[in-house]
């Protein structure tokens, strides 16, 4: 059995204010499987861990350096994570490698770093919707996790999460076929690269406009242990019953 693994993603949301979301979401989720793990901005990392630290929440950070230390003004290591208590990175989401112009190799080493720091990357790939209208989705794909995979992935040190780009914030998803066609297909890249053991292992995720009314569908794929959510992981009523749909 496969860890199923709920995150959420908060994305450049949430003050201190925030906090009383993770109280209510502390409250009302049970200690037990499915793993949920939080992803604050970096502000709010050592409250959250705070605030849930006797509950089954586990908290992430949305990005972090590939170098240790150094002289990288406003950067984050993964080591100054780890110190917060979170134990979890997000590193690859699409935000970052457009918007700062991450490479697949960027993504590996900042996964190591993660890796190197006791942390476990949350490693995001997805393709264009110009990839899928081209028919290309299979190939980027295959490409983002032969770039941004380390090779030193184990069963419980890495997730690897599938988010179609143009399924983000868009209330757009894909069909159950799509999304099972490309969970399948990274299950077997997995396998290939990595082993039987190891790679039917690493929990795989979907993110893109996953919500309250459409998570049951998504989690029938076999191939999907879980998701990685935007917007509805802000509020814990919009959050709950994603987890609860698990
Ligand atoms: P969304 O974002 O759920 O708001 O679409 C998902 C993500 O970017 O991780």
């Amino acid at each position: 059995m496969r860890r199923k693994i709920a995150a959420g993603n908060w994305k450049m949301n949430g003050t201190s204010a925030a906090l009383a979301e993770l109280a209510a979401m502390a409250a009302d989720l049970p200690k037990e499987p499915p793993k949920v793990v939080i992803c604050p901005p970096a502000p709010l990392l050592f409250r959250a861990v705070e605030a849930t630290r006797t509950t089954g929440i586990s908290i992430g950070a949305q990005d972090c350096h590939m170098q240790a230390s150094g002289a990288f003004t406003g950067d984050i290591s993964a080591e100054m994570v780890a110190d917060t208590g979170a134990a979890y990175v997000i590193v690859g989401h699409s935000e970052r490698r457009d918007a700062h112009e991450e490479t697949n190799a960027d993504v590996r080493n900042k996964a190591e770093a993660a890796h190197a720091a006791g942390l476990t990357p949350i490693i995001c790939i997805g393709e264009a919707l110009e990839d899928r209208e081209a028919n290309n989705t299979l190939d980027i794909i295959g490409g983002q996790l032969a770039g941004s995979l380390p090779d030193d992935v184990s069963a419980s040190n890495t997730v690897v999460a599938y988010e179609p780009i143009w399924a983000i914030g868009t209330g757009k998803v894909p069909s159950l076929e799509q999304i099972v066609e490309v969970h399948d297909y990274i299950r077997a890249e997995l396998v290939h690269r990595y082993g039987n053991t190891i790679g039917n292992a690493v929990p795989l995720l979907y993110g893109g406009s996953v919500k309250a009314d459409n998570a049951a569908l998504i989690f029938e794929a076999e191939n999907v242990d879980g998701a990685l959510v935007g917007g509805a992981s802000l509020k814990a009523a919009d959050f709950i019953p994603i987890v609860a749909a698990l």
